[in-house]
């Protein structure tokens, strides 16, 4: 069993002042695997302090440098990959499919971010004005446990292109992958002070960094509700923020589409991550004339999903990150049959033979309305919502009818129909005909989905700011 007890902060890892003691257990069997001492708030600054210094250095270093940088980041953490997606697995019940797949992006994130760097113009002009593009400073970089290695390497990836220092907070229940991470980053020769990272809980670590005069941003990935607190919290201090939040995306299956596929698709696609993703396609809009051939393919493809230990390479569905997540999931499950959802498959309980660990039944509603909770508010599990709607016009307006604006997807034969539905949709990423990841592509959500974008140019803008200077 692992015990992790050392921050890094300015080069070194170092013993913390904190006491506490975060427990990581397992979720398919509840078995103990390690515990997290806490950073305390002496901690957090001690972190901030040492970002301050480098950046002094930091921010003056050549882009060829910080491709270096990016460059040996990016061997150190492939030269454990196999080990990172093994963590994955273990500490938070991702499936294998899902941590490969996160643990590469993790890698490209690197790639990308000297592909940007390349050619990017950190000098412009604007009118007779020459326009310098520069650091923000130190940026406090806050994560979530799904996918916390992606979220820490391409964030931190975007503040050494722009030349900012960081100290990290990842989510208390990554230990095991963020420590890998850290082996990885201090073996890659970073200057003293550039990456600093302190586990630690968001009401003592993160409402620190957020409040700290010396942070001149926070790159936040979370709940909307976490969000929310965040940026009313870095108001006082004028910090700028990125954030990227949750949502409750539709999956709007337009008349002519071929159902044979654009459905089982729909309903894994709904099971990402275990449905533990922000991006997951969770409402799934249908001609409501054809509800019942909708209806009856959706449940063919639900038993075809492979709910299981998330070791295995097959498993589609693993179990809910933790004890409080399974019961969120359950009481949703519940409330759409409190509030008269038509249940396909799956429903409340654990699936048989999987009664140890956090596992819940993978669930497909049917004749949701779009006014149900279920299809408002973020379960955050295996849970799809199939709303029919009666004409185009209606099928946009109740995509368009949640307070997220994450991300969307159409499907439909007529590639120039789809995207004239794209353009009447708010959301920051639409997919066409598919589920495609391009991390040269802003991401990013419109209304509390979040404030900003993130990867390629897009991404890196947001960590500098333009000082005009008139000659
Ligand atoms: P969360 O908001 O509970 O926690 C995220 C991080 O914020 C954790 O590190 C936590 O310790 C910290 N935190 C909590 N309170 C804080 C505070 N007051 N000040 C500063 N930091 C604080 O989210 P979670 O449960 O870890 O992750 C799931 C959520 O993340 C979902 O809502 C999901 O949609 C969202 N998410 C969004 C994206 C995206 O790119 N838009 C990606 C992945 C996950």
């Amino acid at each position: 069993m692992k015990r992790l007890d050392k921050g890094y902060i300015n080069g070194a890892f170092v013993a913390l002042h904190g006491k506490e003691i975060f427990q990581l257990i397992n979720p398919t069997n509840q078995q103990k695997i390690g515990e997290v001492v806490l950073a305390d708030e002496t901690d957090t600054k001690n972190a901030i302090a040492a970002a301050k210094e480098a950046f002094k250095h930091f921010s003056q270093t050549s882009i060829e440098d910080r491709i270096g940088i990016l460059e040996r980041l990016k061997s150190e953490v492939s030269k454990r990959e196999n080990e990172l997606i093994e963590l994955m697995v273990q500490e938070y019940g991702g499936t294998r499919q899902f941590c490969t797949m996160s643990v590469q992006n993790s890698l490209s994130a690197f790639d990308n971010m000297i592909k940007t760097l390349r050619n990017f113009e950190f000098q412009r002009t604007a009118g007779n004005t020459l326009v310098q593009m520069t650091p923000l400073g130190v940026v406090a970089i806050i994560t979530p446990w799904n996918s916390s290695n992606h979220f820490i390497c391409s964030k931190f990836a975007t503040a050494v292109a722009a030349g900012c220092t960081v100290v990290v907070k990842p989510s208390e229940m990554s230990g095991l992958q963020t420590q890998v991470l850290l082996e990885c980053f201090h073996q890659a020769d970073l200057p003293k002070g550039l990456f600093n990272l302190v586990n630690g809980l968001g009401n003592t670590v993160g409402v620190t960094l957020t409040n700290h005069p010396d942070v001149a941003k926070i790159s936040f990935t979370g709940s909307t509700l976490t969000g929310k607190a965040i940026a009313k919290a870095a108001v006082d201090t004028m910090k700028r923020v990125t954030l990227e939040l949750g949502g409750k995306s539709p999956n709007i299956i337009l008349e002519d589409a071929d159902l044979e596929s654009a459905i089982p698709q729909a309903v894994f696609g709904a099971y990402m991550n275990s449905g533990q993703a922000c991006i997951a396609p969770t409402r799934l809009l249908v001609p409501k004339t054809k509800l019942e051939q909708v209806n009856a393919i959706a449940k063919a493809a639900a038993t075809q999903v492979i709910v299981g230990l998330p070791d295995s390479e097959s498993t589609n569905v693993g179990p809910m990150v933790s004890e409080k997540q399974f019961e969120r999931v359950q009481s949703y499950i519940q409330l759409g049959l409190d509030e008269g959802a038509v249940l396909l498959s799956g429903g409340v309980g654990k699936p048989a033979g999987l009664e140890t660990g956090n596992f819940v039944k993978a669930t497909i509603f049917t004749s949701v309305q779009n006014d149900m909770r279920i299809a408002q508010e973020e379960i955050f599990g295996p849970v799809l919502s199939i709303i029919p709607y009666q004409t185009e016009e209606e099928a946009i307006a109740i995509a368009n009818d949640t307070n997220y604006g994450l991300a969307a997807y159409i499907t439909s034969k007529d590639e120039q129909h789809a995207l004239r539905v794209a353009a009447q949709i708010d959301a920051g990423r639409i997919n066409i005909n598919g589920f495609k990841h391009d991390p040269m592509a802003p991401f990013g959500g419109f209304k509390q989905s979040g404030i900003g974008r993130e990867f390629g140019t897009y991404g890196l803008e947001a960590y500098l700011e333009p000082k005009a200077i008139l000659i």
